[in-house]
């Protein structure tokens, strides 16, 4: 190291975080290994000597935040000495031109590599370092070093990868193929969870329900049905749930195991059969909706949301109208839904992104106001409900007020004569937006 190098333990970092829940579990880790090295977490940017950006490649406008955001942080590079490094599937796919549009960055690393990070950002301080290789196995990562975010909320990665290659999708490309943690990891790091005060855990990976414990070959059904056993935690859930892969064993698993929350996000992307197929899904909109009514027919409470894409290339009127109608039908609590943008080395991009943007702008819009509107009549329905909700802690808008989620996975504000943070409390629903209930304890 160079004599006027910073060593770990007298720097203040940040971290900023674009993307899904894997890439905030990642920051967690990355939070982590920083702290166990000495150095002290910072909410400002400016108040650091390390910067990371840990951010997702999954849509192009998270490549854009990246830039934009790196952009802002030029001036502060020139002004001080800091470091400046950038994480995540973005880092694994664009190193050369991360490096090449914004010199100014010293380290760039990929998601397989956290555990070299503070060997990194020493030698960063010398000269450049691009570390992004892969590896082939689950790498199995320290529980106790993960910084949570959450006291009564964890994170935990079940798998890694993805084998599905639809055609739109760079994941495969950047997480590669599929890594399962095995069985016995996964419920010692939530029995330790649950013994320091955890209440509830959200299993991660693309395609849970392709999980295979690489020991006993023991399917993703079994795992809940033994995840149910484990004291002290309360609520159980998952993401992301490929269609495909979710069979009856799972939903009869998810229906006898009361810790698992009766509440599943399952993307459709499109609800027309023939652009499903140009996704390269793997099932049908008939399929689809097969799924959708054995799951309720087991749970008929069971809160569903989805994944939506407006505009994949050669999306004719009737196709999105499809889409629509889905929508209609299956009523869905809550959607996430973008306009397609074509991402390298994904099959889609050789196809011609045929739907002009402001033609893939205006059903963006549709599709979202129809979900408003459904939204709204389906919160509409739970006022006057009494519900359990686990508590995160104070709302961020208004901090009279407390935030917590359902078993739906549904926002509720509500006010609380005591501090219940990290508790689960009843709440009387009394309003709601499109978007969140509002109520009181009781
Ligand atoms: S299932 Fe498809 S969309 Fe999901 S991560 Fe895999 S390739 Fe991507």
């Amino acid at each position: 190291m160079k004599e006027n190098s910073k060593s770990l333990a007298s720097m203040k970092f940040y971290i900023r975080t674009f993307g899904c829940q894997m890439n905030e579990n990642d920051s967690e880790r990355i939070a982590g290994i920083l702290t166990a090295g000495g150095a002290k977490m910072s909410d400002s940017p400016e108040d650091s000597d390390l910067i990371i950006i840990n951010t997702c490649a999954v849509r192009e406008k998270s490549e854009e935040k990246l830039y934009s955001c790196l952009g802002r942080l030029a001036p502060l590079k020139k002004r001080k000495r800091v470091v400046i490094g950038v994480g995540g599937c973005v880092a694994q796919l664009y190193r050369s031109e991360i490096m090449e549009r914004t010199p100014f960055v010293d380290f760039i690393i990929g998601p397989d590599n956290y555990s070299q990070l503070a060997d990194i950002v020493h030698s960063s301080q010398e000269e450049k370092v691009v570390s992004t290789s892969w590896s082939e196995d689950f790498h199995e990562f320290p529980s106790e070093m993960t910084l949570r975010e959450s006291d009564v909320s964890a994170y935990v990665t079940i798998m890694e990868g993805c084998n599905n290659f639809c055609s739109y999708c760079i994941v495969p490309f950047t997480r590669g193929r599929e890594k399962f943690r095995a069985k016995e990891n996964i419920l010692q790091e939530i029995q330790s969870l649950a013994d320091n005060g955890y209440l509830e855990v959200q299993l991660l990976g693309q395609n849970v329900n392709s999980y295979t414990d690489p020991e006993s070959g023991k399917d993703f059904a079994f795992l809940l049905r033994e995840l149910n056993r484990v004291d002290g935690i309360e609520w159980v859930r998952f993401i992301t749930s490929h269609p495909k892969n979710l069979n009856r064993d799972i939903a009869e698993a998810m229906k006898e195991s009361e810790k698992v929350c009766r509440q599943l996000h399952l993307p459709i992307q499109s609800g027309s059969t023939s652009v499903l197929k140009r996704m390269n899904r793997g099932y049908t909109r008939e399929e689809y909706l097969e799924k959708i009514a054995m799951l309720r027919q087991l749970m008929p409470d069971i809160s569903l949301s989805t994944d939506i894409i407006v505009g994949f290339p050669g999306e004719t009127e009737d196709e999105f109208q499809d889409t629509l109608s889905m929508l209609a039908e299956v009523r869905f609590t809550n959607i996430f839904s973008f306009r397609y943008s074509p991402r390298p080395k994904t099959a889609a991009s050789r196809e011609k992104d045929s739907i002009p943007f402001e033609e893939k702008k205006k059903r963006l819009i549709q599709v979202q106001e129809l979900q408003k509107k459904m939204q709204v009549e389906f919160n509409r329905s739970l006022i006057g409900r009494t519900m359990k909700v686990l508590c995160l802690g104070k709302s961020k808008k208004d901090p009279a007020v407390y935030a917590g989620r359902n078993q739906g996975y549904q926002v509720v504000n509500f006010r609380s004569q005591k501090d219940v943070t990290g508790q689960f409390v009843e709440v009387h629903i009394a309003s709601c937006g499109p978007y969140s209930l509002v109520g009181e304890t009781v």
